[in-house]
């Protein structure tokens, strides 16, 4: 696997590959585990080469959040995509991707506004900001996002289509399920920050989860079922809920009535400082964002 610091090599690096077949794009922002690799394998059923990129994006941290602090392990990740069978990795520096000067920014009204783009103002613009760049820098035949990320996989795809970024790649943005721990948590990168105590009452989360979702499909007031979630998650040990909330999969508008739709049970809370977020199915049958 090759490494690649500057446009021009990224640019220079993937003609090659291109002679050679299709290209999938895996944008990370490093400290991989077996969600991202999850991502990787499934690039290798979509394309013959698989591109990867590690940046941790300033523009999507706000103040206060963990920006100095996110980890960056680049040899043990470049090892592991290596291993996975990834073609490229395209490794950034700030600088490179914000030169001085620098002054767009890629704002999606709607699904940004809500959820996670509530409690993180300018997050979503942040990141919609990089996925453009990346794309227009590598220009994939197609990319792949976690489902773990809902609201931004909405996010990307509208952006995708109101920008008409290259036609085979709207249709081809990918969305892969979440990879969980073997207690349920799904995994991330931020699960690092947990203390063995907090890692325990993290596993509270996809479970509390779970027992919502089949209290609203039972016919539970969706309202109660939300707050009855939350009240659990603060007895376990969770300093806040950001939001526990139902929402239509693809418009991510909100529920308060069992839906008819299919819909998400999205939720964001706090374990210490650390921020962990989950989203899983509720209803016909699981859908896709928009
Ligand atoms: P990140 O490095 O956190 O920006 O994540 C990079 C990509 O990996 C995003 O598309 C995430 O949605 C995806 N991802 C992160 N954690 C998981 C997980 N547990 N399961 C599936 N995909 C994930």
């Amino acid at each position: 696997m090759q490494t690649v610091n500057s446009i021009e090599s990224l640019r220079f690096a993937v003609e090659d590959l291109r002679r050679s077949g299709s290209v999938a794009l895996v944008t990370t922002m490093g400290a991989l585990h077996d969600g991202h690799m999850a991502l990787m394998r499934a690039a290798r059923n979509h394309a013959t080469h698989v591109v990867a990129s590690i940046f941790v994006n300033p523009m999507q941290f706000g103040k206060g959040e963990d920006l100095a602090a996110y980890p960056r392990p680049l040899a043990a990740d470049q090892a592991r995509l290596e291993a996975e069978g990834v073609a490229l990795l395209w490794a950034p520096d700030v600088a490179t991707m914000y030169p001085p000067g620098f002054a767009t920014r890629v704002c999606v009204d709607g699904v940004s506004e809500g959820l996670c783009g509530a409690a993180r103002p300018g997050h979503f613009d942040g990141v919609a900001s990089v996925v453009c760049k990346l794309f227009n820098q590598v220009r994939p035949d197609v990319a792949l996002f976690g489902e773990k990320d809902w609201q931004q996989l909405a996010v990307i795809r509208r952006m995708a289509r109101d920008l008409d970024l290259t036609l085979p790649l709207v249709e081809n943005i990918v969305g892969v399920p979440i990879v969980r721990e073997a207690d349920g948590l799904a995994m991330s990168s931020r699960n690092a920050y947990l203390s063995g105590e907090q890692r325990r009452g993290a596993g509270t989360l996809n479970v509390a989860m779970l027992a919502a979702i089949a209290r609203i499909e039972g016919g539970a007031d969706v309202p109660t079922a939300l707050a009855e979630l939350t009240a659990r998650l603060i007895a376990a040990g969770f300093a806040s809920v950001d939001y526990a909330s139902l929402a239509d999969a693809d418009s991510l508008a909100l529920f308060d009535k069992a839906p008819q739709r299919p819909a998400r049970l999205l939720v964001a809370a706090r374990i210490g400082t650390t921020r962990l977020i989950d989203n899983m199915p509720v209803g016909p049958k699981s859908g896709e964002p928009a």
